[in-house]
Protein backbone atom coordinates (compact mmCIF):
# COMPACT_ATOMS: atom_id res chain seq x y z
CA UNK A 1 0.00 0.00 0.00
CA UNK A 2 1.45 3.32 -0.87
CA UNK A 3 1.17 5.39 2.29
CA UNK A 4 2.76 8.67 0.22
CA UNK A 5 -0.67 8.18 -2.46
CA UNK A 6 -3.30 7.25 0.58
CA UNK A 7 -2.48 10.89 2.50
CA UNK A 8 -5.25 12.98 2.97
CA UNK A 9 -4.67 16.38 0.87
CA UNK A 10 -4.09 18.82 3.80
CA UNK A 11 -7.01 21.27 3.41
CA UNK A 12 -6.37 24.86 3.99
CA UNK A 13 -9.01 24.80 6.97
CA UNK A 14 -6.69 22.50 8.82
CA UNK A 15 -4.72 25.49 9.72
CA UNK A 16 -6.30 27.51 12.65
CA UNK A 17 -6.47 30.90 12.92
CA UNK A 18 -4.35 32.74 14.74
CA UNK A 19 -5.36 32.96 18.61
CA UNK A 20 -8.23 30.49 17.82
CA UNK A 21 -8.44 27.72 20.76
CA UNK A 22 -10.76 25.11 19.92
CA UNK A 23 -10.38 23.49 23.41
CA UNK A 24 -11.99 26.58 24.62
CA UNK A 25 -14.98 26.63 22.03
CA UNK A 26 -15.53 22.76 23.39
CA UNK A 27 -15.34 23.96 27.22
CA UNK A 28 -17.86 27.31 26.30
CA UNK A 29 -20.23 24.43 24.65
CA UNK A 30 -20.10 22.28 27.39
CA UNK A 31 -20.72 24.95 30.33
CA UNK A 32 -23.58 26.07 28.50
CA UNK A 33 -25.07 22.99 28.49
CA UNK A 34 -23.62 22.17 31.82
CA UNK A 35 -25.86 25.29 33.29
CA UNK A 36 -29.19 23.76 31.36
CA UNK A 37 -28.31 20.65 33.07
CA UNK A 38 -27.83 21.91 36.39
CA UNK A 39 -25.24 19.74 36.48
CA UNK A 40 -22.93 20.24 40.12
CA UNK A 41 -19.20 21.30 40.34
CA UNK A 42 -17.43 17.81 40.82
CA UNK A 43 -19.63 16.58 37.33
CA UNK A 44 -18.44 20.08 35.88
CA UNK A 45 -15.15 19.74 36.60
CA UNK A 46 -14.48 16.39 35.67
CA UNK A 47 -16.39 16.66 32.40
CA UNK A 48 -14.65 19.63 31.31
CA UNK A 49 -11.05 18.61 31.06
CA UNK A 50 -10.15 15.20 30.01
CA UNK A 51 -9.25 12.51 32.46
CA UNK A 52 -5.48 11.69 31.59
CA UNK A 53 -2.99 12.99 28.57
CA UNK A 54 0.20 11.80 27.57
CA UNK A 55 2.18 14.06 25.95
CA UNK A 56 5.52 12.07 24.45
CA UNK A 57 9.08 12.27 22.43
CA UNK A 58 9.79 9.62 19.73
CA UNK A 59 13.19 9.74 18.76
CA UNK A 60 13.38 8.53 15.14
CA UNK A 61 16.68 7.42 12.85
CA UNK A 62 15.68 9.38 9.32
CA UNK A 63 16.61 7.83 6.48
CA UNK A 64 19.14 10.29 6.50
CA UNK A 65 20.99 8.57 9.36
CA UNK A 66 19.75 12.10 11.52
CA UNK A 67 17.89 11.42 14.61
CA UNK A 68 15.34 13.45 14.92
CA UNK A 69 12.53 13.76 17.62
CA UNK A 70 8.85 14.42 17.20
CA UNK A 71 6.88 15.23 19.64
CA UNK A 72 3.20 12.81 19.99
CA UNK A 73 -0.20 12.75 22.00
CA UNK A 74 -2.94 10.71 23.67
CA UNK A 75 -5.81 12.52 25.26
CA UNK A 76 -8.42 10.13 26.98
CA UNK A 77 -11.09 12.84 27.60
CA UNK A 78 -13.30 10.17 29.03
CA UNK A 79 -14.30 6.59 30.10
CA UNK A 80 -16.90 6.31 32.27
CA UNK A 81 -19.05 4.61 29.64
CA UNK A 82 -16.28 2.15 28.31
CA UNK A 83 -12.81 2.20 26.48
CA UNK A 84 -12.01 5.55 24.97
CA UNK A 85 -12.19 5.71 21.25
CA UNK A 86 -10.98 8.26 18.43
CA UNK A 87 -8.29 8.54 15.66
CA UNK A 88 -4.50 9.98 15.72
CA UNK A 89 -3.64 12.78 13.73
CA UNK A 90 -0.38 13.65 11.46
CA UNK A 91 -0.49 17.34 11.12
CA UNK A 92 2.36 19.79 11.22
CA UNK A 93 0.40 22.20 13.32
CA UNK A 94 -0.72 19.50 15.65
CA UNK A 95 -1.47 21.32 19.04
CA UNK A 96 -1.96 19.65 22.87
CA UNK A 97 -5.73 21.96 23.04
CA UNK A 98 -7.04 20.79 19.11
CA UNK A 99 -6.26 17.04 20.66
CA UNK A 100 -8.56 17.99 23.78
CA UNK A 101 -11.13 19.61 21.98
CA UNK A 102 -11.15 16.58 20.03
CA UNK A 103 -11.24 14.13 22.55
CA UNK A 104 -13.95 15.88 24.57
CA UNK A 105 -15.97 15.87 21.20
CA UNK A 106 -15.65 12.14 20.92
CA UNK A 107 -17.00 11.78 24.43
CA UNK A 108 -20.06 13.52 23.16
CA UNK A 109 -20.31 11.58 19.98
CA UNK A 110 -19.87 8.18 21.50
CA UNK A 111 -22.83 8.90 24.14
CA UNK A 112 -25.25 10.58 21.53
CA UNK A 113 -24.96 7.63 19.59
CA UNK A 114 -25.02 5.38 22.75
CA UNK A 115 -22.30 3.10 21.74
CA UNK A 116 -20.00 1.60 25.32
CA UNK A 117 -16.81 3.80 24.24
CA UNK A 118 -15.46 7.13 25.49
CA UNK A 119 -13.54 9.95 23.66
CA UNK A 120 -10.00 10.11 22.99
CA UNK A 121 -7.91 11.69 20.50
CA UNK A 122 -4.14 11.17 19.81
CA UNK A 123 -1.38 12.84 17.44
CA UNK A 124 2.05 13.25 15.79
CA UNK A 125 3.53 16.64 15.02
CA UNK A 126 4.35 15.99 11.47
CA UNK A 127 4.13 16.42 7.82
CA UNK A 128 4.23 13.33 6.29
CA UNK A 129 4.13 15.10 3.04
CA UNK A 130 7.92 15.38 4.40
CA UNK A 131 8.58 11.68 5.29
CA UNK A 132 9.43 8.35 3.62
CA UNK A 133 7.13 5.11 4.27
CA UNK A 134 9.92 3.93 6.30
CA UNK A 135 10.17 7.32 8.58
CA UNK A 136 6.10 7.29 8.88
CA UNK A 137 6.14 3.42 9.96
CA UNK A 138 9.10 4.39 12.69
CA UNK A 139 7.10 7.08 13.81
CA UNK A 140 4.23 4.63 13.92
CA UNK A 141 6.39 2.26 15.69
CA UNK A 142 7.76 4.63 18.28
CA UNK A 143 4.05 6.14 18.95
CA UNK A 144 3.25 2.62 20.47
CA UNK A 145 6.52 2.18 22.45
CA UNK A 146 5.73 5.20 24.51
CA UNK A 147 1.73 4.67 25.57
CA UNK A 148 1.60 1.22 24.55
CA UNK A 149 0.86 0.51 28.48
CA UNK A 150 -2.20 3.13 28.19
CA UNK A 151 -4.28 1.98 25.19
CA UNK A 152 -5.57 -1.46 24.06
CA UNK A 153 -8.82 -2.98 23.27
CA UNK A 154 -10.11 -2.30 26.72
CA UNK A 155 -8.86 1.00 27.36
CA UNK A 156 -8.56 3.18 24.55
CA UNK A 157 -8.91 2.39 20.99
CA UNK A 158 -7.18 4.73 18.16
CA UNK A 159 -8.22 5.03 14.64
CA UNK A 160 -7.56 6.88 11.31
CA UNK A 161 -7.82 10.82 11.24
CA UNK A 162 -6.32 13.32 9.44
CA UNK A 163 -3.55 12.25 7.53
CA UNK A 164 -2.90 8.61 8.45
CA UNK A 165 -4.49 5.67 7.08
CA UNK A 166 -5.22 1.57 7.34
CA UNK A 167 -1.30 1.46 6.80
CA UNK A 168 -0.63 3.52 9.85
CA UNK A 169 -2.93 1.50 11.83
CA UNK A 170 -1.79 -1.65 10.45
CA UNK A 171 1.50 -1.02 12.09
CA UNK A 172 0.64 0.76 15.53
CA UNK A 173 -1.57 -2.67 15.77
CA UNK A 174 1.66 -4.82 14.59
CA UNK A 175 4.18 -3.38 17.23
CA UNK A 176 1.47 -3.08 19.94
CA UNK A 177 1.35 -6.98 19.10
CA UNK A 178 4.96 -7.21 18.64
CA UNK A 179 5.19 -5.56 22.38
CA UNK A 180 2.23 -7.72 24.21
CA UNK A 181 3.12 -10.71 22.54
CA UNK A 182 -0.50 -12.02 21.96
CA UNK A 183 -3.03 -10.93 18.77
CA UNK A 184 -4.86 -7.78 19.36
CA UNK A 185 -6.95 -6.93 16.18
CA UNK A 186 -9.45 -4.77 18.85
CA UNK A 187 -6.61 -2.53 19.46
CA UNK A 188 -7.70 -0.39 16.72
CA UNK A 189 -9.51 0.21 13.67
CA UNK A 190 -9.93 1.70 10.35
CA UNK A 191 -7.70 -1.11 9.33
CA UNK A 192 -8.05 -2.86 6.06
CA UNK A 193 -10.86 -5.71 5.69
CA UNK A 194 -8.37 -8.19 4.55
CA UNK A 195 -6.95 -7.60 8.40
CA UNK A 196 -9.55 -7.36 10.75
CA UNK A 197 -11.49 -4.55 8.88
CA UNK A 198 -14.98 -3.85 8.96
CA UNK A 199 -17.14 -3.84 5.73
CA UNK A 200 -19.63 -1.40 5.04
CA UNK A 201 -16.97 1.33 6.96
CA UNK A 202 -16.14 3.15 3.84
CA UNK A 203 -20.12 3.70 3.29
CA UNK A 204 -20.92 4.15 6.79
CA UNK A 205 -20.52 8.09 7.47
CA UNK A 206 -22.35 9.02 4.42
CA UNK A 207 -25.00 6.37 4.52
CA UNK A 208 -25.86 6.79 8.41
CA UNK A 209 -26.18 10.71 7.64
CA UNK A 210 -29.48 9.51 5.11
CA UNK A 211 -30.45 7.01 7.61
CA UNK A 212 -31.29 10.34 10.40
CA UNK A 213 -32.42 12.57 7.24
CA UNK A 214 -35.00 9.64 5.90
CA UNK A 215 -36.03 9.72 9.66
CA UNK A 216 -36.23 13.76 9.62
CA UNK A 217 -38.25 13.88 6.78
CA UNK A 218 -40.77 11.87 7.77
CA UNK A 219 -41.37 13.67 10.87
CA UNK A 220 -41.34 17.06 8.95
CA UNK A 221 -43.72 15.64 6.35
CA UNK A 222 -41.26 15.94 3.34
CA UNK A 223 -41.81 13.28 0.79
CA UNK A 224 -38.22 12.25 0.22
CA UNK A 225 -39.15 11.40 -3.46
CA UNK A 226 -40.40 14.88 -4.17
CA UNK A 227 -37.14 16.58 -2.50
CA UNK A 228 -34.29 18.31 -3.04
CA UNK A 229 -30.38 18.73 -1.58
CA UNK A 230 -27.32 20.52 -2.50
CA UNK A 231 -23.89 18.88 -0.85
CA UNK A 232 -20.86 20.67 -0.14
CA UNK A 233 -17.73 17.96 -1.07
CA UNK A 234 -17.52 15.55 -3.33
CA UNK A 235 -14.91 13.13 -0.76
CA UNK A 236 -16.03 9.61 1.02
CA UNK A 237 -18.94 11.43 3.14
CA UNK A 238 -21.00 13.09 0.42
CA UNK A 239 -20.61 10.39 -1.83
CA UNK A 240 -22.12 8.03 -0.05
CA UNK A 241 -24.98 10.42 1.43
CA UNK A 242 -25.14 11.38 -2.33
CA UNK A 243 -25.73 7.72 -3.28
CA UNK A 244 -28.10 6.67 -0.66
CA UNK A 245 -30.31 9.51 -0.48
CA UNK A 246 -30.83 9.27 -4.49
CA UNK A 247 -31.49 5.30 -4.36
CA UNK A 248 -34.51 6.27 -1.39
CA UNK A 249 -35.63 8.46 -4.19
CA UNK A 250 -33.91 11.91 -3.57
CA UNK A 251 -32.16 14.65 -5.97
CA UNK A 252 -28.98 15.99 -5.62
CA UNK A 253 -28.79 18.75 -7.69
CA UNK A 254 -25.55 19.73 -7.00
CA UNK A 255 -21.90 18.85 -5.42
CA UNK A 256 -18.69 20.65 -4.97
CA UNK A 257 -15.19 20.68 -4.29
CA UNK A 258 -12.23 21.89 -3.43
CA UNK A 259 -9.66 22.35 -6.93
CA UNK A 260 -6.22 21.60 -6.29
CA UNK A 261 -4.57 22.82 -9.05
CA UNK A 262 -6.65 26.09 -9.33
CA UNK A 263 -6.99 26.55 -5.50
CA UNK A 264 -10.77 27.77 -5.41
CA UNK A 265 -13.74 25.78 -5.17
CA UNK A 266 -16.56 24.79 -7.70
CA UNK A 267 -20.23 23.94 -7.89
CA UNK A 268 -21.53 20.87 -10.11
CA UNK A 269 -25.13 21.76 -11.34
CA UNK A 270 -27.74 19.51 -12.65
CA UNK A 271 -31.04 20.23 -12.50
CA UNK A 272 -32.93 17.00 -12.85
CA UNK A 273 -30.15 15.24 -10.52
CA UNK A 274 -26.46 14.35 -10.35
CA UNK A 275 -25.21 10.58 -11.26
CA UNK A 276 -22.56 9.80 -8.62
CA UNK A 277 -20.99 6.81 -10.37
CA UNK A 278 -20.64 9.09 -13.59
CA UNK A 279 -19.03 11.78 -11.41
CA UNK A 280 -16.77 9.36 -9.71
CA UNK A 281 -15.34 8.45 -13.16
CA UNK A 282 -14.21 11.98 -13.42
CA UNK A 283 -12.93 12.50 -9.69
CA UNK A 284 -9.39 12.10 -8.37
CA UNK A 285 -7.86 10.81 -5.53
CA UNK A 286 -9.08 13.75 -3.49
CA UNK A 287 -12.28 14.25 -4.32
CA UNK A 288 -12.21 16.83 -7.14
CA UNK A 289 -14.03 16.78 -10.10
CA UNK A 290 -12.86 17.31 -13.95
CA UNK A 291 -14.34 20.32 -14.69
CA UNK A 292 -14.39 20.24 -18.37
CA UNK A 293 -15.57 16.58 -18.56
CA UNK A 294 -18.33 17.03 -16.11
CA UNK A 295 -19.24 20.13 -19.07
CA UNK A 296 -19.43 16.91 -21.31
CA UNK A 297 -21.82 15.43 -19.21
CA UNK A 298 -23.81 17.96 -19.26
CA UNK A 299 -23.31 19.75 -15.80
CA UNK A 300 -23.11 23.64 -15.00
CA UNK A 301 -20.32 24.58 -13.39
CA UNK A 302 -19.89 27.52 -11.01
CA UNK A 303 -17.08 28.80 -9.41
CA UNK A 304 -17.11 29.25 -5.68
CA UNK A 305 -20.01 28.43 -3.40
CA UNK A 306 -22.86 28.23 -5.75
CA UNK A 307 -24.11 24.54 -4.09
CA UNK A 308 -25.29 26.78 -1.17
CA UNK A 309 -27.33 29.23 -3.09
CA UNK A 310 -29.92 26.46 -4.96
CA UNK A 311 -33.47 26.53 -4.30
CA UNK A 312 -33.28 22.80 -2.57
CA UNK A 313 -34.77 21.59 0.73
CA UNK A 314 -31.74 20.10 1.89
CA UNK A 315 -28.12 21.52 2.36
CA UNK A 316 -25.93 19.15 3.35
CA UNK A 317 -22.16 20.43 4.34
CA UNK A 318 -19.81 17.60 3.74
CA UNK A 319 -16.54 18.84 3.12
CA UNK A 320 -14.74 21.18 6.00
CA UNK A 321 -15.32 23.31 9.09
CA UNK A 322 -16.83 26.98 8.64
CA UNK A 323 -18.47 26.98 5.35
CA UNK A 324 -21.91 28.11 6.37
CA UNK A 325 -21.44 31.42 8.54
CA UNK A 326 -22.36 34.82 9.04
CA UNK A 327 -20.63 36.34 5.87
CA UNK A 328 -22.56 33.89 3.37
CA UNK A 329 -26.06 32.41 5.63
CA UNK A 330 -27.94 34.91 4.27
CA UNK A 331 -27.62 33.53 0.77
CA UNK A 332 -29.05 30.21 1.59
CA UNK A 333 -32.59 30.32 -0.30
CA UNK A 334 -35.79 30.44 2.33
CA UNK A 335 -36.65 26.93 0.46
CA UNK A 336 -34.35 25.40 2.55
CA UNK A 337 -35.53 23.01 5.44
CA UNK A 338 -33.08 21.56 6.75
CA UNK A 339 -29.31 21.60 6.95
CA UNK A 340 -27.60 17.99 7.83
CA UNK A 341 -23.66 18.56 8.84
CA UNK A 342 -21.68 15.22 7.27
CA UNK A 343 -18.47 17.70 7.70
CA UNK A 344 -16.71 17.99 11.33
CA UNK A 345 -18.06 22.30 12.51
CA UNK A 346 -19.52 23.15 8.93
CA UNK A 347 -21.93 25.57 10.31
CA UNK A 348 -20.36 28.30 12.92
CA UNK A 349 -22.87 28.76 16.33
CA UNK A 350 -23.71 32.37 14.93
CA UNK A 351 -24.57 31.32 11.52
CA UNK A 352 -26.94 28.00 13.49
CA UNK A 353 -28.71 30.77 15.24
CA UNK A 354 -29.23 32.49 11.94
CA UNK A 355 -31.22 29.46 10.82
CA UNK A 356 -32.63 28.35 13.93
CA UNK A 357 -34.55 31.83 13.81
CA UNK A 358 -35.34 30.91 10.17
CA UNK A 359 -37.10 27.96 11.29
CA UNK A 360 -34.28 26.37 8.93
CA UNK A 361 -33.91 22.05 11.09
CA UNK A 362 -30.18 21.95 11.87
CA UNK A 363 -29.24 18.19 12.76
CA UNK A 364 -24.96 18.71 14.40
CA UNK A 365 -22.04 17.39 13.42
CA UNK A 366 -21.30 15.23 16.01
CA UNK A 367 -25.13 13.23 15.32
CA UNK A 368 -24.91 13.44 11.85
CA UNK A 369 -21.95 11.72 11.07
CA UNK A 370 -21.48 9.29 14.11
CA UNK A 371 -21.92 7.01 11.63
CA UNK A 372 -18.33 6.15 11.14
CA UNK A 373 -17.20 6.07 14.43
CA UNK A 374 -20.80 3.56 15.06
CA UNK A 375 -19.02 1.10 12.32
CA UNK A 376 -15.21 1.29 14.10
CA UNK A 377 -16.69 0.09 17.54
CA UNK A 378 -18.47 -2.69 15.47
CA UNK A 379 -15.15 -3.15 13.92
CA UNK A 380 -13.75 -3.28 17.26
CA UNK A 381 -16.39 -5.84 18.31
CA UNK A 382 -15.66 -8.15 15.38
CA UNK A 383 -12.17 -7.90 15.79
CA UNK A 384 -12.36 -8.91 19.82
CA UNK A 385 -14.72 -11.77 19.20
CA UNK A 386 -12.75 -12.83 15.88
CA UNK A 387 -15.72 -13.38 13.74
CA UNK A 388 -16.79 -10.84 11.06
CA UNK A 389 -20.09 -9.73 9.86
CA UNK A 390 -21.88 -9.07 6.31
CA UNK A 391 -22.10 -6.20 5.12
CA UNK A 392 -25.83 -6.30 5.14
CA UNK A 393 -25.73 -6.68 9.03
CA UNK A 394 -23.60 -3.92 9.25
CA UNK A 395 -25.37 -1.87 7.70
CA UNK A 396 -28.29 -3.18 9.05
CA UNK A 397 -26.89 -2.85 12.80
CA UNK A 398 -26.12 0.76 11.74
CA UNK A 399 -29.09 2.12 10.78
CA UNK A 400 -31.19 0.69 13.95
CA UNK A 401 -28.77 2.36 15.45
CA UNK A 402 -28.84 5.68 14.10
CA UNK A 403 -32.26 5.85 14.06
CA UNK A 404 -32.75 4.91 17.59
CA UNK A 405 -29.96 7.66 18.19
CA UNK A 406 -31.85 10.67 16.05
CA UNK A 407 -35.26 9.64 17.66
CA UNK A 408 -34.13 9.98 20.78
CA UNK A 409 -32.25 13.41 20.46
CA UNK A 410 -36.10 14.43 18.20
CA UNK A 411 -38.43 13.65 21.18
CA UNK A 412 -36.31 15.56 23.51
CA UNK A 413 -36.18 18.43 21.14
CA UNK A 414 -39.71 18.63 20.61
CA UNK A 415 -40.87 18.12 24.30
CA UNK A 416 -38.31 20.56 25.68
CA UNK A 417 -39.01 23.45 22.74
CA UNK A 418 -34.87 23.63 21.98
CA UNK A 419 -32.99 23.17 18.63
CA UNK A 420 -31.64 20.07 18.13
CA UNK A 421 -28.15 20.80 19.00
CA UNK A 422 -28.76 21.49 22.48
CA UNK A 423 -31.33 18.18 22.54
CA UNK A 424 -28.09 16.03 21.70
CA UNK A 425 -25.94 17.51 23.43
CA UNK A 426 -28.03 17.60 26.56
CA UNK A 427 -28.76 13.91 25.74
CA UNK A 428 -24.75 13.21 25.39
CA UNK A 429 -23.78 14.90 28.63
CA UNK A 430 -26.23 13.69 30.63
CA UNK A 431 -25.08 9.98 29.81
CA UNK A 432 -21.73 10.63 30.76
CA UNK A 433 -22.32 12.52 34.07
CA UNK A 434 -24.81 9.38 34.61
CA UNK A 435 -22.17 6.94 34.48
CA UNK A 436 -19.61 8.81 36.20
CA UNK A 437 -21.96 9.24 38.99
CA UNK A 438 -22.92 5.10 38.96
CA UNK A 439 -19.47 4.69 39.27
CA UNK A 440 -18.87 6.62 42.25
CA UNK A 441 -16.66 9.11 40.84
CA UNK A 442 -18.46 12.42 41.76
P1 LIG B 1 -12.50 13.62 1.77
O1 LIG B 1 -11.11 14.08 1.86
O2 LIG B 1 -12.80 12.26 1.26
O3 LIG B 1 -13.35 14.65 0.84
C1 LIG B 1 -13.37 16.01 1.05
C2 LIG B 1 -14.12 16.65 -0.10
O4 LIG B 1 -14.32 18.03 0.21
C3 LIG B 1 -13.35 16.62 -1.43
O5 LIG B 1 -14.26 16.39 -2.49
C4 LIG B 1 -12.77 18.03 -1.53
O6 LIG B 1 -12.55 18.44 -2.87
C5 LIG B 1 -13.91 18.81 -0.90
N1 LIG B 1 -13.54 20.14 -0.42
C6 LIG B 1 -12.46 20.52 0.31
N2 LIG B 1 -12.48 21.84 0.53
C7 LIG B 1 -13.61 22.30 -0.08
C8 LIG B 1 -14.20 23.58 -0.22
N3 LIG B 1 -13.63 24.66 0.29
N4 LIG B 1 -15.36 23.69 -0.91
C9 LIG B 1 -15.95 22.59 -1.45
N5 LIG B 1 -15.43 21.37 -1.36
C10 LIG B 1 -14.29 21.23 -0.68
O7 LIG B 1 -13.14 13.84 3.22
P2 LIG B 1 -14.33 13.06 3.91
O8 LIG B 1 -13.80 11.82 4.54
O9 LIG B 1 -15.48 12.99 2.98
O10 LIG B 1 -14.66 14.06 5.13
C11 LIG B 1 -15.39 15.26 4.92
C12 LIG B 1 -15.72 15.87 6.28
O11 LIG B 1 -16.45 14.93 7.08
C13 LIG B 1 -14.52 16.26 7.15
O12 LIG B 1 -14.91 17.38 7.93
C14 LIG B 1 -14.34 15.05 8.06
O13 LIG B 1 -13.66 15.40 9.26
C15 LIG B 1 -15.79 14.71 8.31
N6 LIG B 1 -16.01 13.32 8.75
C16 LIG B 1 -15.65 12.28 7.96
C17 LIG B 1 -15.91 10.99 8.40
C18 LIG B 1 -15.56 9.81 7.55
O14 LIG B 1 -15.89 8.68 7.95
N7 LIG B 1 -14.95 9.99 6.37
C19 LIG B 1 -16.50 10.76 9.65
C20 LIG B 1 -16.88 11.86 10.43
C21 LIG B 1 -16.63 13.14 9.97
Amino acid sequence: MQVKQELKQVKSSVVKPEGFNPFKMAQTQFDRIADTLNLDEPTRELLRNPLREYSFAIPIRMDDGIIKVFRGFRVQHNDARGPCKGGIRFHPQETIDTVRALAMWMTWKCAVADIPLGGGKGGIICDPHNLSEREQEKLCRGWVRQIARDIGPTRDVPAPDVMTSGQHMLWIMDEYETITGGQYPGLITGKPVELGGSLGRTEATGYALVYILRELLKELKIDINKSTASIQGFGNVARYTAELYTEYGGTVVSVSCWDQGESTTYSYYKEKGINVKELEKITDRFGTIDKKEAEKLGYTVYPGDEWLRHDVDILIPAALENSITTENVNQIKPSVKVVICGANGPVTPEAEDVLVKKGVTVIPDFLANAGGVVCSYFEQVQSNQNYYWTKEEVLGKLDNKMTDAFYKVWELAKRKKIRVSDAAYMIAISKVADACKMRGWV
